[in-house]
Formats: structure tokens, sequence, C-alpha cells
């Protein structure tokens, strides 16, 4: 109809009717939403124009940064786990309960956002090497924040053993029905099937399902696994090529291509200045949780990048596409054209941009100024495949 042609731009309100059944639960294409997780998921796929042209291949960015709750693809997650919490009445508002968990940052973002937004606490355990501007944020958004000292998963005051402890602690300590539900994103199947329930399909809905490869990092490994179970099995996309993009330090590249879990810089029992040894943000673990488990055989190979090629690539796109996002961002951009040039012209590879530089500025965007990459940078990035190294 006109009117629903006004509302919807091209769309008219017939179409929209009878949404194809590969569109999600997730909405935002236009009009009112219901509250803030209505601003969640089917986020905008980029064409990077500058990276397409310098691969010949044709590179599509998954604009994850523009949830709308807590700028990340976390938003999916935490509004999955909290749903399935409150399905199982873990969670229950006006009953004083609080949302525990471990997470370097964007987690905990969405969480402490979608806890206000449905009548809960948050307490975010989060380790103390991360930039402030995650632990600021949470602390406007209200939640409890500890930081703590950087600890091997096996030691009780690992950020994430803490969380379940603390949500342990609130049940037990509780002389009223209020209880401390540990969102657990590591080991959690809310996680991985948010991915593969809406970020999967909408890649799908967006593509027509014409993709080459599917190129993603791994924290937890809900996005990789999530998205390559919905395009491999359920899109029935068997000869997509899909990869790890794993930065410097993490265990997961070997694991993937050898098939055994070490890194160079491994020194489990020692104390390490990071959890993993690189700048990046959010990506590269060294042990196997659920998630990553769940993409098994589904990852066909994996791409390991440098803190300086990922310092590099984030200049080069504000330079180029005036799109500035944060580490784990980069790095997934970085192997998304060490695929694309291994793939034939033409082909499509579909990647991530996790979030924005905005929350990075005091960590990966003070070095990158310091690595001089904001000086002179026409002669700096001329070619791509210099920037690469
Ligand atoms: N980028 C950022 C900034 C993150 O915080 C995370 C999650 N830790 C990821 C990427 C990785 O996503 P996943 O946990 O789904 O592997």
């Amino acid at each position: 109809s006109r009117r629903g042609s006004i509302l919807f731009g091209p769309v008219s309100l017939e179409d929209r009717e009878e949404p194809s059944a590969s569109m999600t639960a997730l909405g935002r294409a236009g009009g009112i939403v219901d509250g803030i997780e209505g601003t969640i998921g089917n986020t905008p796929l980029i064409r990077l124009r500058s990276l397409s042209a310098a691969t010949g291949c044709e590179i599509l960015a998954k604009a994850e940064f523009l949830n709308g709750a807590g700028g990340s693809p976390k938003d999916r997650v935490a509004l999955s786990m909290i749903e399935a919490a409150e399905e199982q009445g873990l969670l229950s508002p006006g009953r004083g309960d609080c949302i525990y968990e471990g997470t370097v940052g964007s987690t905990g973002i969405s969480l402490a956002v979608l806890a206000r937004a449905r009548g809960y606490h948050a307490h975010i355990c989060m380790p103390d090497d991360m930039a402030h501007e995650k632990s600021d944020l949470l602390h406007h958004l209200g939640a409890t924040v500890e930081r703590v000292p950087v600890a091997p998963i096996t030691d009780p005051a690992h950020f994430v053993n803490l969380a379940r402890a603390r949500a342990q602690q609130h049940t037990a300590a509780a002389d009223t029905p209020s209880r401390g539900f540990f969102a657990d994103q590591f080991e959690s199947r809310a996680n991985y099937t948010a991915h593969m329930k809406t970020t999967g399909p909408e890649i799908v809905a967006q593509t027509d399902g014409r993709l080459d490869a599917f190129v993603a990092g791994a924290g937890t490994g809900g996005t990789i696994a999530g998205v390559a179970k919905h395009l491999k099995e359920a899109a029935g996309l068997a000869g997509l090529r899909v990869v790890l993009a794993d930065p410097q330090g993490s265990g997961l590249y070997n694991k993937v291509r050898h098939g055994v879990m070490y890194s160079a810089t491994e020194r489990e029992g020692t104390r390490r200045r990071t959890q993993v040894d690189t700048m990046v943000e959010g990506i590269g673990i060294n042990r196997i949780t659920e998630n990553f488990e769940a993409g098994r055989g589904l990852i066909d190979d994996a791409v390991r990048v440098t803190d300086e090629q990922a310092c590099r690539m984030a200049r080069w796109l504000v330079e180029h596409d005036g799109v500035f996002i944060g580490s784990s961002s980069a790095v997934n951009c970085v192997a998304a054209v060490v695929t694309a040039l291994k793939m034939p012209p033409g082909s499509r590879v579909v990647t991530i941009l996790c979030d924005s530089g905005t929350r990075h500025l005091s960590k990966f965007w003070k070095h990158i100024a310091a690595m001089g990459l904001e000086d002179d940078t026409q002669e700096q990035h001329e070619d791509l495949l210099a920037l690469l190294g």
C-alpha cells in the first residue's frame, strides 16, 4: 500500500506481513521498535570498497558495531542468554536478581544495558589489562565492576571463575528469593545459537546466499561456530570456506591448522601481562571453549595476524573507507584480505566488524598514533600488500 511504502521505503506492508523463512527474530527494519532490545540485529553488510578493489574480490563486512544496546555482536548473545535464563526461571524481574559475567568487556556492556532495561543488576568481572573505555562505560551503566589481575584459567581468581563464584555466593547468601545468575558466555549454548539463528540467516538474506568465504576471530568462538553452522548446514553452503582470524599469541591457529592447542607464547601457570600475548582485545584464546567446540569440523583454515598488521589495517580503513574500528575487527579484515588473495577473483568474502574504534582510543588507537601511522599516510599506505607485510 501507499502508506506502507511511505513508512517502510520500497518494501510494501504486504511484503512484510509474510517474512521469508530466512528472516530472523530480531528486527529493526523500520518504524518503531519496542525498547532497546529492538535495536539489536539486522545490521548492514558493508562493501569495503578499498579492500575489494585491492584484492579483486568482494569484501563484505557485517557492521556489528551498529547493534544498538552495547555496540557489538555481544548484544545478540546477551539477549539470547537472558531470554534463555528467564524461560528457565533463573532470572525474574523485580526479585533483586543480578547477572554475573566474566568478560573482556563487550559482553559485559551488552549485559549491563539489557539488565537495566529488564530490571536486573549486573556484576562484571574483567581482566585489568583491557582498555578503560569499557570499564568506564560499565560504571556509567550502573554495573558493579571488578577488574582483576590477569591469571590462568586454572586459578580461582581468573575473571571467569570469579564471576561464577560471585553468582553462587549471591544465591547462597540471599535470604530472599533473589538469585545470582552466571551468564557464562564461554560455555553457554545460548551464545552460538544466537549467531546461528540471527547473524547467519541475516548474512544469507543479505547476500542471497552467494558467498564464498566467511572469516572471523574467536573469543568465546560463538560467532564463528554459530555462523558457520548456519551457513554450512541449514543454508546448505557446503563449499563455503570458513576461516579463523587469530591474533598473535593465541593458540587457536595451531588448533585449526595442526589439531594441537599450543602457542609460541603459551606459559600456562605463570603470570602473564595479558591473557593472550597480543594488544588485540576480544579475540584469541588459549583454551577450547564449548562454543568453539560447537564449530568442530566447520572451520577450514586459520590466518595468524600480527599486532602490527592489525594496526596498519585499522589505519588503512580510516584513511580509505572512513571506517573507524577496534582491534578485533582489524584482525578480521587482515584475515579477510589474506583469504581473498587465495581465492579466484570475484569471490565474495564476508567478515565481521565487531566494535567501534571509540572503545579502543586509550590503547589500540594510541598505539597506532605512536607507530607514526597517522602521519604522512599517503606514502605509507599506498600498497595493501605492503601493509600486510
Ligand atoms: N571482538 C570483540 C571486541 C569481542 O569482545 C569479542 C568477544 N569476546 C569478539 C570479537 C569475539 O567474538 P566471539 O566471542 O563470538 O568469538
